[in-house]
């Protein structure tokens, strides 16, 4: 077989020490947050009593190429990273075709995703500020899993607001959570204004994202010493995702293999932004060409079918407005859909490079997602998680075309991570009971009008 191994892992001291801000190589920058009260574009200091402060800087830093990842990050990097890149041998063999796969695979930590490396980066300034804790909302619960395993490193107090339905749902992601010591509630609570607010007007509401969004922003807020953190969609949680994308350069140079196709999913955009950044930088500089592409699910598709215009990042309107692709932010995708990937905007910067077309967007249906995890999972051996599945099928697809034209091409694709606590969907999809729902346009049209008119 070829000299190229199955797993290309670099050594400890090539974790990367800087993240890349590709914002600093945009042309077109991404357009400021703005204040959802009076409309005027926000400064770092506006963004203070939420975020803490260094990342709030960072939030807004367009200029700085690169950002010193302080030692004790990269010392708690190196408990489970760098993080391999795979050639999927198996698979190709599998689909018969002349491409190359590779994958960088996210899932090795008890996270089980791509959060923890932005976790520990929040939890690391938030200490540094000397606060006494963070709050936050999850879904599915990854990213609260990733931030309380961050917390608990530091000594840092967690409070997580756990969307209901997922709360009583996913017992399993809830436990481990609170193994490492996060208080943990289901969403809407009577334990602040706006979910008491919410539970009188929706009296057995099984809660949502935005709702407990809301409920954690007013927990950070009303409590002296605390601040909230999010997992996705912002640009400083890009910024950390952006040792994925490091990570990968660096193995596939050590190799001299130069990637064609570079393919991740789209939720919020942060793996994606993570995985991209250094390779769109030496696009933005003129030094190199990759085709690259956005995997988002059919029944929540910002990209290729939302508006390019600010909107509200939260249902219940307290957070800035930021200028995004966006479907809405009332939009809520089928109950059916079990892919994860269920954010109605997407992050700032992925939508700068969508709209000057750097990267294109696909979207897929969540059965063929499925059937894509399945195929993977059977010969690769990793049981991937759905949100991972979406590139899986985009890969599988683009190496497929390669077979009809017979074209070696080098095709990158970011697995986030693991899917052990997804067999609730896996056991749909197999009981076949699994459907596909695309909103109509004019469903769409009707959570766009929503939109604030800037
Ligand atoms: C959260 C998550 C995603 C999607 O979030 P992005 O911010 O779009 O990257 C993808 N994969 C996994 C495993 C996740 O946990």
């Amino acid at each position: 077989m070829s000299e190229i191994p199955y797993k290309i892992y670099l050594s400890e001291n090539e974790i990367p020490t800087a993240w890349y801000n590709v914002r600093a190589d945009m042309k077109n920058k991404p357009a400021p947050l703005l204040n959802p009260g009076t409309g005027e574009p926000l400064k770092a200091e506006d963004l203070y009593p939420i975020f803490c402060e260094e990342l709030s800087k960072q939030e807004m830093n367009n200029d700085d190429q690169w950002i010193d990842i302080p030692g004790e990050i990269v010392d708690f990097y190196k408990m489970y990273r760098p993080s391999p890149l795979v050639r999927a041998y198996c698979l190709e063999k599998e689909l018969d075709t002349p491409a190359h796969i590779y994958y960088k695979f996210e899932g090795n930590n008890t996270s089980g995703s791509h959060k923890l490396n932005s976790a520990i980066a929040q939890a690391y300034y938030a200490k540094k500020q000397g606060l006494k804790g963070v709050t936050t909302e999850t879904g599915a619960g990854q990213w609260g899993t990733a931030l309380s395993m961050a917390t608990a490193y530091f000594g840092l107090d967690c409070q997580v607001y756990m969307v209901k339905v997922s709360y009583e749902q996913k017992p399993f992601r809830r436990e481990v959570m609170r193994t490492y010591g996060a208080t943990v509630t289901p969403s809407p609570s009577m334990s602040t204004n706006v979910g008491r607010k919410i539970n009188e007007e929706f009296p057995g509401t099984n809660g949502s994202l935005g709702c407990a969004i809301s409920e954690a922003v007013e927990a950070a807020t009303s409590q002296e010493g605390y601040r909230y953190v999010l997992g996705s969609v912002l640009s400083q949680v890009l910024l950390h995702q952006s040792v994925i994308g490091l990570e990968a350069k660096a193995a596939l140079d050590k190799y001299g293999i130069k990637a064609d196709t570079i393919i991740g999913c789209a939720g919020g955009g942060s793996n994606l932004g993570g995985l991209i950044s250094p390779f769109v930088g030496q696009m933005l500089r003129g030094e190199a060409d990759y085709d690259i592409i956005a995997v988002e699910p059919a029944s929540c598709p910002s990209l290729t079918r939302g508006s390019y215009v600010y909107d509200f990042c939260d249902t219940g309107r307290v957070c800035p407005l930021a200028k995004m692709y966006t479907l809405g932010s009332n939009f809520m995708p089928a109950p059916n859909h079990a892919g994860g990937l269920r954010y109605h905007g997407m992050s700032s910067i992925v939508s700068q490079l969508y709209d000057d077309k750097l990267i294109r967007a696909t979207s897929v249906k969540q059965t063929d997602v499925f059937a894509a995890a399945e195929k993977f999972a059977r010969v690769e051996g990793i049981l991937p998680a759905p949100e991972s599945s979406h590139a899986i099928k985009v890969a599988i697809d683009e190496a497929l075309k390669c077979k009809e034209t017979g074209e070696a091409k080098n095709i990158v694709f970011g697995l986030t991570g693991t899917g052990y606590f997804d067999l609730v969907a896996y056991q749909k999809y197999n009981d076949g009971i699994m459907d596909d729902y695309i909103p109509t346009d004019e469903e769409i049209a009707k959570s766009l009008a929503q939109c604030p008119k800037i």
